[in-house]
Order: structure tokens, then C-alpha cells, then sequence
């Protein structure tokens, strides 16, 4: 592509983004912003996207998943059938058609896919399927402020697939699980395939692949030792053991005034925050629950949630903390609360002794506060987030943060859509069976952003040479001058020739200009014809490491390879 004609228009600056990834993107004339979180793709960005799905879609077809196409526009009805019109919430995008009649836009295709299939296959004898697709999706996101990363529409690959049995689901989910590996590694992710948390979507063993990333979204606890790796939502956490102690004082009450938090009562009084209890308050589907951690622990709401196995997960309001305490929320404690409610408390409470806990009185605690003796708790689980530092659940090593972009996510589903749908199938002895399901998804233009976020400098984009929207940037420094332009000419027409994809720089701009322009644009591999074309001399340069050498512009075709062969190195 002559790049004198091409549609590329670079900024020097942007203002509006925050995320590395997005000022470079827009920068070098990928993507433009039509609306919030919805853009558009220009050549340059385009051509990343089709690489990028291209290679997502040989690994689907190399595991047997057949590609099909379903609508965005998605009748209401279906959406219904599982409760998701109602429960999805406000990131499902709604509308109605002349008639009135609801639709949605989908930003997920479970019940689409599920409809299609109770249609078309009723035997055993028909399974294992899975289908797939590549298809925009629309989510009504809350803050889509990092570009490509959180669309309102974005494209996403996903898969279905349908079994007869556990078994079967296992072996699909495994080939997935292997297919995505191999797509992140093509696409040269530094990645982690973490344990997650099945969310909303439902179903029992998940797990996301994150592309490593200072300025990820997502926290992840990783093992130093093992290859642990889990979403901090999910990482299980071991309690230490500890020794009661039988010799506790009798619990008295001491005047904390204006002293709400643990981090204020704890400098009031003198005592480490691990001698504390937190207690909090939620209301879990509609019931007040008393929920306790050590004080220098957080709650981790989704074990709560998935503890009650509840659909609804919530601090208490205000006037709630009240009716049930009778204290404001800081002076909440499990003695001596006006309101019986559950009481579940995280294992390391089980082993505290001598305790502080809020008294249920405003501007007081209770010192002396004996777990068991004093209160008693209705059960003891792993509630709490894991910290930096703590012990990993596989093989005692030590837990460390990093930070992450989801870049897929693979869920077994059950049954939970087919039960729901009423879809079934006959099984071997001719009895009616809900199929039993998986689904796998991709976020395909996030991770043309998250490729860039790991992939860049200073200067501008670094593809690697898997997705770049060109193998090599032909540069003619001068286009005035008569023998690089000559040159220059010569060399784009054998490069195509080759089959070589070549974006020429014949714009009659300063060198300065172009080279700017090249490094913000990224392509692996720059040939630069300058001052010594007269020699029959070109320059042939590596973006990523800067390593260059001055070539025959005849050998240009013979050493090519071994240029694009290290590129990424
Ligand atoms: P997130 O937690 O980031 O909101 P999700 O859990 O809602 O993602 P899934 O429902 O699992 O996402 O969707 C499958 C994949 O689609 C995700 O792994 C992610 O890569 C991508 N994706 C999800 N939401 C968006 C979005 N708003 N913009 C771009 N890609 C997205
Ligand atoms: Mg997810």
C-alpha cells in the first residue's frame, strides 16, 4: 500500500486517552472514537483485527468447532425463557421495533445458541457440538474509557458447545482451554491462565486467560513457587492455625468516640488491627447477615455471594445497620445486637483470641471479646480476599499480585440454559435429557488493544509480526531525489512481487516525519532507502531492537527472511 494514498492520519498528541494502548492506537491512526466506547476501525486497525480473528479462527477449526453467524438483533422472548431480559441488568442494550415488540442487542449469545440447537438436534447420537462465531456484541458498559479494551461494541469470538454427558464437556472444555494457549501464544501475550468466578453467567469450573499487564483491570494471585494462578475474586485462602487461649478476661465495654474504623480504633487504643473483628453488615438476597473477618482482612463478596449460593450480594443500608445494631456501621459488633441475624465469620476469626469488637452502641467497643464464648458464630468459612504475602492454597509458597487484561474465558455451563429453554435430547435409552453445555469466549478487539499494551514503547506500536497490518515499512527518505525514488519503486514492486505485504512511504514529507511515523506505526521491519541508493545501498532496520544494518538493495529479497525471522526477538 502507497502510503501517499492511504488512509492513516497519525496525531502528534491526544488528549482524551488514559490507557497506553489507546493514545497509540489513536495515535497512529488505528481506531477512531465515534461515541463512547464504540469505535471506528481504520485500515491500519482493521487489518490488525482480521489477523488477529484470522488466527483465533484456525485454532477454533483445529478443535473441530464449526463456525456459524447468529444475529445481534435478538428477540426478547428468548431472553425471557432464562430470566436474563429481567436479571442481565443495565449493560443489556434494549429496543423495540415499529411494532412495539421487545428486542435486544446481544452482548452474549447463550440463549440464541440454545434455541438453535433444542430446534435441530434431539439425539445423543448428534453430540458432542460446538459452534462458534465472530460477531460484534454490544454492552452497555458503565465506563468505557479504556478504548478497545471496554467497548460498548466490541467483537467477540464465541463458542458453544453441546454434550450428552460430564465427560464429554470435560474433553471440549480441555480442547479449549489448549486452543486458547496456543492463540494467545501466537498472537505473543504474556499471559496467565487463571481460576475464576463464574459470575453471573453461572455454572461450576471457569477459568480466565489474562494477558499480564501493569495497567490491567483485573488483580490476579500468582504463586511464586507453583503455577498457581487465580482472579483474587476466587483465590482460596489457607487459615493459619492458631491456639485458644483460656485465660481471657471478662469482655468490658471502652468509650471510642468519633472512632468508627478499625484503622481509627486501632491508633485510639493502642492495639494491633489483628486483634480486632471487622463486621459488616450485608444483606444477602433481602436478609440482614452478619459477616466477620480479622481486621487487617477484607471481605471478599463473591465467596459470600457463593457461599449462600445467593443472586443478590450487598452491604446493608444504613437504616438496616441501625434497626439490626442499633449503632451506626463502625460500632456493629456480635455481641448484643437488637436483631438476631446469621452471623458467618472467615476462618482466621475462629482462631482469634482477646478480641475487639464493635459494642453496638455508638462511640464504643468492647475489648476482651472471646469468639465462641462471648458469641456464638453460625458458620465458619473462606470468606476473606487473599493478600500479597499470604500462603498458596497448592504448595505453601508465597502469594504475589499482578495486574491483568481478560482476554478470554472459559466456563462449563450444566445445564443451567438448557433446563431453563427446555432443551433436550434422547439419550441412548431413549430418555429425555437437557443437553449439557460449556461456552468460550474471546474478546477479539480487546486484544488487538492488550497486544499493544504489552507490545509498544514511548515511540509508538511494536507489533509482533504474527498481527502487524504490514510485514514491511518501505521508506524512501527523499522522494525528490531521483535514484531513491528509483530504488524505492523497484524494491515495492518485488516485494509484492513476493507476496510481501509492504506499506511504502513515498510521501513527500522530512525524514523526520517518516521516521516518526514508523515508529508509532510499528511494522517489525523498515527498510530505509536514503543517501545511498546512488550505491545501490538500502538500510534494513528491526523496530523492536533498533538492530540495523546496511544491505545491496539487490539482497534485499535474500536476507529478508532472516529479518522477519528475529523481529520479534
Ligand atoms: P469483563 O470482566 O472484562 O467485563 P466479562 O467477564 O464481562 O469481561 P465475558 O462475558 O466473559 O466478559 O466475555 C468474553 C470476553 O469478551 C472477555 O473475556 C473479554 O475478553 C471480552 N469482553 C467482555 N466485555 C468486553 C467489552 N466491554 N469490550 C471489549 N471486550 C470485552
Ligand atoms: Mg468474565
Amino acid at each position: 500500500m502507497r502510503q501517499k494514498t492511504a488512509f492513516i492520519p497519525t496525531l502528534r498528541t491526544v488528549a482524551e486517552a488514559e490507557m497506553l494502548s489507546h493514545q497509540l492506537l489513536l495515535r497512529a491512526g488505528y481506531i477512531r472514537q465515534l461515541a463512547a466506547g464504540v469505535y471506528n476501525f481504520l485500515p491500519l486497525g482493521q487489518r490488525v483485527l482480521q489477523k488477529v480473528t484470522e488466527i483465533v479462527r484456525e485454532e477454533m477449526n483445529r478443535i473441530g468447532a464449526q463456525e456459524l453467524l447468529l444475529p445481534a438483533l435478538n428477540p426478547a422472548e428468548l431472553w425471557q425463557e432464562t430470566g436474563r431480559f429481567e436479571n442481565y441488568g443495565p449493560e443489556l442494550v434494549k429496543l423495540q421495533d415499529r411494532h412495539g415488540r421487545d428486542f435486544i442487542l446481544g452482548p452474549t449469545h447463550e440463549e440464541t445458541i440454545t434455541d438453535l440447537v433444542r430446534g435441530e438436534i434431539n439425539t445423543y447420537k448428534k453430540l458432542p457440538l460446538t459452534l462458534y462465531q465472530i460477531q460484534t456484541k454490544f454492552r452497555d458498559e458503565r465506563r468505557p474509557r479504556s478504548g478497545l479494551l471496554r467497548g460498548r461494541e466490541f467483537l467477540m469470538k464465541d463458542s458453544y458447545s453441546f454434550h450428552a454427558d460430564r465427560e464429554s464437556l470435560d474433553q471440549t472444555y480441555e480442547d479449549h482451554y489448549q486452543a486458547y494457549v496456543r492463540i494467545f501464544t501466537r498472537l505473543g501475550l504474556n499471559f496467565r491462565a487463571v481460576e475464576a468466578d463464574a459470575g453471573a453467567i453461572g455454572g461450576k469450573g471457569t477459568h480466565e486467560f489474562m494477558a499480564l499487564a501493569d495497567s490491567g483491570e483485573d488483580t490476579i494471585a500468582i504463586c511464586e513457587a507453583c503455577d498457581y494462578a487465580a482472579n483474587i475474586e476466587m483465590a482460596e485462602v489457607v487459615a493459619e492455625v492458631t491456639e485458644k487461649q483460656e485465660d481471657v478476661p471478662k469482655f468490658e465495654k471502652v468509650p471510642t468516640p468519633g472512632h468508627g474504623t478499625i484503622e481509627e480504633v486501632s491508633t485510639f487504643l493502642s492495639l494491633p488491627k489483628e486483634q480486632f473483628i471487622k463486621n459488616l453488615l450485608f444483606e444477602i438476597d433481602g436478609e440482614p447477615v452478619l459477616v466477620l473477618v480479622r481486621g487487617d482482612h477484607e471481605v471478599n463478596e463473591v465467596k459470600v455471594k457463593n457461599l449462600f449460593e445467593a443472586d443478590r450480594c450487598e452491604l446493608a443500608s444504613e437504616e438496616t445497620v441501625r434497626r439490626v445494631s442499633g449503632a451506626p456501621a463502625g460500632f456493629v459488633g456480635p455481641v448484643g445486637l437488637q436483631q438476631k441475624v446469621k452471623i458467618i465469620a472467615d476462618f482466621a476469626v475462629q482462631g482469634m483470641n482477646d478480641t475487639v469488637v464493635g459494642a453496638n452502641e455508638v462511640d464504643a467497643h468492647l475489648l476482651h471479646v472471646q469468639p465462641g464464648r462471648d458469641f456464638e458464630v453460625d458458620q465458619y468459612a473462606d470468606i476473606r480476599l487473599i493478600q500479597e504475602g499470604d500462603v498458596c492454597p497448592r504448595c505453601g509458597g508465597v502469594i504475589r499480585f499482578e495486574r491483568g487484561i481478560e482476554v478470554g474465558h472459559v466456563f462449563k455451563l450444566g445445564t443451567r440454559y438448557s433446563q431453563a429453554m427446555k432443551a433436550h435430547f434422547l439419550d441412548a435409552q431413549g430418555k429425555e435429557q437437557p443437553f449439557v453445555m460449556g461456552c468460550y469466549g474471546i474478546g477479539v478487539s480487546r486484544l488487538v488493544a492488550a497486544i499493544a499494551e504489552q507490545h509498544s514503547d514511548e515511540s509508538g506500536l511494536i507489533w509482533p509480526s504474527q498481527v502487524a497490518p504490514f510485514a514491511v515499512h518501505l521508506i524512501a527518505v527523499n522522494m525528490k531525489n531521483n535514484d531513491q525514488a528509483r530504488v524505492a519503486e523497484e524494491l515495492y514492486e518485488k516485494l509484492r512481487h513476493e507476496g510481501i505485504e509492504v506499506l511504502f512511504d513515498d510521501r513527500l514529507e522530512r525524514a523526520g516525519v517518516k521516521f516518526k511515523d514508523a515508529d508509532l506505526i510499528g511494522i517489525p521491519v523498515r527498510i530505509i532507502v536514503g543517501s545511498k541508493a546512488k550505491e545501490g545501498t538500502v538500510e534494513i532496520k528491526l523496530r523492536r531492537t533498533g538492530e540495523s544494518s546496511q544491505i545491496p538493495a539487490e539482497d534485499v529479497l535474500k536476507e529478508l527472511p532472516s529479518w522477519l525471522a528475529k523481529a520479534d526477538r
